[in-house]
């Protein structure tokens, strides 16, 4: 069990109380809400993946472009980690709220695939996937298993079986656009929310960082849940700086059986 002050305790109680009196309720998450699976966080200063490497320089499109061998030897690394990577606490309460019919969405800037594993159903991923992969020659698409096959051997580049172009994992990076249409269905996923809850983003990242305003604009009421403060602390109705893998599970368990 949990023990949290009864100033936190408070808080995610009424936090409960505004899942169990929303009709709709859409969640964005971000990288905070992974690490305590081992998914190292891209942003975070001094122990993100962007400290240790250049991002823009590896993980761009660029890169990948012109120098795939480097943009693998990259991608390399983060796979090993995602696939040792296991859904925490906060994933399988999210999972849980909406099997319960108290969360109608979830949008994530995560690219790790701990949301669906974990048994989310309806998620938007803004920056796309690592479960599959896209052949940059045909077109065709395939699941992540061929791009792990080929980075078992040492200095191989993932190549499509139909026409032997370049596998490009389905993730945006540096200097590629959103996919328009799932910008789009989470900006409508947002407007309908009578609540909205952030968990584990500090929201820096434009144009996710951005989302909740298109409800919160609308009425919708607001709590965010993240280890540090967060441009939309001061327009919150709760908000809780803690471990999200902590406080989420608490969360959901007040808003379904009210009992923590
Ligand atoms: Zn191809």
């Amino acid at each position: 069990m949990t023990r949290f002050s009864g100033q936190t305790l408070t808080a995610i109680d009424f936090a409960a109380d505004l899942f169990r009196e929303s009709r709709c309720a859409v969640v964005l998450t971000g990288a905070g809400i992974s690490t305590p699976s081992g998914i190292p966080d891209f942003r975070s200063e001094g122990t993100g993946l962007w400290s240790r490497d250049e991002p823009l320089e590896v993980a761009s499109l660029t890169t990948f472009r012109y120098s795939p061998h480097q943009f693998y030897e990259w991608v390399r690394t983060l796979m090993g980690e995602w696939i040792a990577a296991e859904p925490n606490p906060a994933h399988r309460a999210l999972a849980e709220l909406e099997s319960a019919g108290r969360l109608q969405s979830l949008v994530t800037q995560n690219i790790d695939g701990l949301h669906q594993r974990a048994g989310s159903r309806r998620i938007l991923c803004l920056h796309g996937t690592l479960d599959s992969a896209t052949c940059g020659s045909c077109y065709r698409q395939t699941g992540s298993e061929e791009v792990l096959t080929a980075l078992r051997t040492p200095g191989a580049l993932p190549r499509c079986v139909r026409c032997g172009g370049v596998l490009k994992p389905d993730v945006i990076l540096f200097g590629e656009q959103l996919p328009r249409a799932t910008l789009d269905a989470a900006r409508r996923e947002f407007r309908r929310a009578e609540l909205v809850l952030v968990a584990g983003s500090s929201l820096e990242v434009v144009p996710a960082a951005s989302l909740p305003l298109e409800g919160i604009e609308r009425g919708a009421h607001l709590i965010v849940f993240n280890r540090i403060p967060t441009y939309l602390d001061e327009r919150a109705d709760v908000v809780l700086h803690e471990d999200v893998a902590l406080a989420l599970p608490t969360l959901v368990r007040l808003a379904l059986h009210d009992n923590a």
